[in-house]
């Protein structure tokens, strides 16, 4: 009979790939098991539209993707990684021909914002500055920091952060600051009158000053290729096109570490988890879905603000309560007409992405939970308000609904990009209430995907800190997260 290994992790996304990595750094024999074709999950890239043309399937911009604790430790550019920097992170376009552009300097962007130049340096000068320092702890499952340094600036970001958005946006007098910062909030897929909503955006607009928003070249794709190549230099073992539908399909090994949804989890190892545990991981709630559109286009978006096309990212929504209005909307199962968009226009600063002259664009809606409606029109309607004649430059389109969303990649449950609801009752309870949110009742597995703090986005945190906690088990230790020590 073959050895043991020390671990086998169920899916290579992003953090199944951080987990292996973890491990196999600590010497440990680990094997990656993916359905897919390829490893990737949600960073992956593809030609949706024409031959030529490459697209993000799902992460596009990486505002942690150079600056996590884990990616910083990868140092995946020795395995060809290449970051590429917008000249801005941010734009958001106004009706009035006026655009907020956030760049890595926050006095810059505060001069854009006229009444309200002092109060945006106030809110994001000093978290801009302490940025670096105060990411470990906010990408990190809840836990009590060491240090009265590190403790206050935490206490200090969750006063601001607890706050629903339409409170915190009460600081800023006129409607520039009042949108850039709904644009940013929004990214929480919440309701921005809901408590913690202002969380992403203040760590977005931070990370936007700290780093920059970038993005691979060539592709999202790029950034699971590098762990791969990380993952083999260490001795680690991928196979793809391995589905886990059951406990049987495991190879046998000391522990197994799930980068997968709670309710695979629970499915796949019913028969070694407690009722209790199951029905919880069942009862995990789920958020507004995702409808996303994919471009190909003859030129550049012809933004009524040319300024606009010099930011990796566009927030398209115009004011303050239209962006509410349509969160909220999403948020109670409500088509709104007129939805709240993210754009990104990779090609204008990598040339790899689409033949010479051609652009690709890819773009997102917060839609109700799992809905059929076809919401590309909405989505073309709203870069159409800023840039009229977009339409025309459209060569080629591949609409995504949440339920195909679903089917490439189950962790997307109803199109939910972000392992769940990330509200304040599930915020520190999300998947399962427990003091290590890795383990669970079965000391042999561990839960590692997006659905564990600190949640969505390619940062490799959720499967940095369950490796930590699985390495714990093996070695017999106890203890609490990492983050703690
Ligand atoms: C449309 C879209 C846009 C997004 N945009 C951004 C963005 O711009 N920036 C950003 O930071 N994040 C973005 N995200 C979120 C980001 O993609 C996810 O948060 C991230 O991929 C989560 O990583 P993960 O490893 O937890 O899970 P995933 O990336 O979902 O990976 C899970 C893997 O497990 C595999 N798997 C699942 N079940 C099984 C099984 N039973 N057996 C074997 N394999 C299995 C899946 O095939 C998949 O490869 C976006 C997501 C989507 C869908």
């Amino acid at each position: 009979m073959p050895e043991a290994l020390d671990a086998v992790v169920v899916g290579g996304g992003p953090n199944g790939l951080a987990a292996a990595i973890t491990l196999a750094r600590a010497g440990r024999s680990v094997r990656v098991l993916e359905r897919a074709a390829e490893v990737g999950g949600g960073s992956r890239s593809a030609e949706l539209t024409l031959p030529g043309f490459v697209h993000d399937v799902c992460s596009s911009i990486h505002p942690f993707g150079r600056t996590s604790p884990f990616f910083l430790e990868a140092e995946l550019e020795r395995h060809g990684l290449r970051w590429i920097e917008p000249s801005a992170a941010i734009a958001h376009p106004l009706d009035d021909g006026r655009a907020v552009i956030v760049t890595r300097d926050v006095e810059a962007t505060a001069r854009q914002l006229g009444r309200d130049r002092d109060a945006y340096r106030r809110l994001l000068g000093p978290l801009a500055r302490n940025f670096g320092d105060l990411l470990p702890d906010l990408l990190a499952p809840f836990h009590v920091p060491l240090g009265p340094r590190r403790a206050l600036r935490l206490a200090w970001f969750g006063v601001n952060a607890l706050q629903p958005a339409t409170w915190l946006a009460r600081r800023f007098r006129d409607e520039p600051a009042k949108a850039l910062f709904a644009g940013v909030a929004a990214h929480s897929v919440l309701r921005l009158d809901e408590p913690i909503s202002s969380a992403a955006g203040l760590a977005l607009l931070a990370s936007a000053h700290h780093d920059g928003w970038p993005f691979p070249e060539g592709g999202a794709q790029e950034i699971p290729r590098a762990l791969a190549v990380e993952l083999e230099s260490l001795g680690g073992i991928i196979e793809t096109g391995r589905e886990v539908a059951a406990l049987a399909d495991l190879p046998r090994s000391r522990i197994a570490v799930f980068d997968t949804a709670p309710g695979a989890l629970e499915s796949v190892a019913r028969s070694r988890l407690p009722d209790r545990y199951r029905r919880a991981l069942r009862d995990v709630r789920y958020g507004p879905s995702v409808f996303k559109v994919d471009l190909a286009l003859d030129g550049p978006i012809p933004w009524v603000n040319p300024d606009v096309a010099l930011a990796g990212t566009v927030h398209l929504g115009g004011s303050f309560d239209e962006i509410a209005a349509s969160e909220e909307a999403a948020t109670n199962g409500i088509v709104h007409p007129r939805p709240f968009v993210l754009v990104a226009q990779h090609s204008l600063f990598d040339r790899s992405r689409a033949p010479a002259g051609k652009h690709t664009v890819w773009a997102y809606c917060h839609a109700p939970h799992g809905t059929i409606v076809d919401m590309s029109e909405a989505i073309l309607g709203q870069i159409e308000r800023f840039a009229p004649g977009f339409r025309e430059r459209v060569l080629a389109m591949k609409k995504t609904t949440p339920a195909e969303l679903e089917a490439y990649n189950p962790n997307d449950v109803g199109g939910d990009i972000s392992g769940g609801r990330l509200d304040l009752r599930q915020l520190f309870t999300r998947p399962v209430a427990r003091l290590d949110p890795y383990t669970t009742p079965d000391p042999r597995l561990f839960l590692c995907s997006s659905s564990t703090p600190p949640g969505g986005g390619i940062h490799g945190m959720c499967g940095w800190h369950a490796a930590h906690s699985a390495l714990r088990r093996l070695e017999g230790r106890r203890g609490g997260t990492r983050s703690d020590s």
